[in-house]
């Protein structure tokens, strides 16, 4: 696939760094194939494009970051996607992420609370011809419409928004990082008969803050 300004020394550093993840596996040959796809450099500064396809969280900008990719595979693997689900990003940051999950779901809704963020990764999509994400410039989940098969929040929080399990279908998975003894816990629940369930935690990592209100 041609992207405009994915020249091959970068698609041959992506494809490096997806070698990795796949030997130390990460996630599926389906998400990993996905965010092979994906040129990261094209969603950080020209700057610190050299360094896009290291396995390290960079900044974008705003106090925040883009995550590792490593951390994304892992999450984005965890909300055991098959392409039919509706999906709920809080945090777009950047849009790497968004862009990962719009070719591994039916279609996304992405929040960001900073609006020049939301607005870059929307024209970032644009140019990628991603035409199923929806993006909203808010830092409450309660402004979106609808229901979600999927939720994956970027930031790390707190203490675990509990009304979020409201947006969620039955059967559905929410995955989210939230304050443990060192950085953050990523957490992962489903949804059963109106439960919550919490399972497993698939490692720790330290996000920048999910902040509301
Ligand atoms: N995975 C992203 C990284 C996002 S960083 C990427 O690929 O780039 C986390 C983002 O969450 C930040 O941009 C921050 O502004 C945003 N954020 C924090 N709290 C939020 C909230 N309550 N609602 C929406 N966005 C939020």
């Amino acid at each position: 696939m041609y992207l405009s300004g994915d020249s091959s020394g970068m698609k041959h550093a992506r494809e490096e760094l997806i070698t990795s993840l796949r030997s130390g596996r990460m996630a599926s040959d389906r998400i990993l194939s996905i965010m092979n796809t994906v040129p990261r450099h094209l969603f950080v500064s020209e700057a610190l494009r050299y360094r896009a396809y290291t396995d390290i969280s960079l900044p974008i900008g705003f106090g925040q970051t883009i995550s590792k990719p490593s951390i994304i595979a892992r999450m984005v693997q965890a909300l055991e996607l098959k392409g039919s689900e509706r999906v709920l990003e809080i945090g777009t940051g950047s849009g790497y992420q968004t862009a990962v999950l719009a070719r591994a779901a039916s279609s996304v809704v992405s929040m960001e609370r900073i609006e020049e963020l939301c607005k870059r990764a929307k024209a970032r999509l644009f140019n990628m011809k991603l035409m199923n994400v929806k993006f909203y410039h808010t830092d409450n989940f309660n402004d979106v419409d609808g229901m979600f098969d999927s939720i994956i929040v970027a930031a790390g929080a707190d203490v675990l928004p509990r009304d979020i399990f409201d947006k969620l279908n039955d059967g559905g998975i929410l995955v989210i990082p939230v304050t443990g003894r060192s950085g953050h816990d990523i957490k992962k629940f489903y949804k059963v008969n109106d439960t919550c369930i919490d399972s497993d935690c698939l490692g720790e990592a330290t996000f920048v803050p999910y902040i509301t209100g």
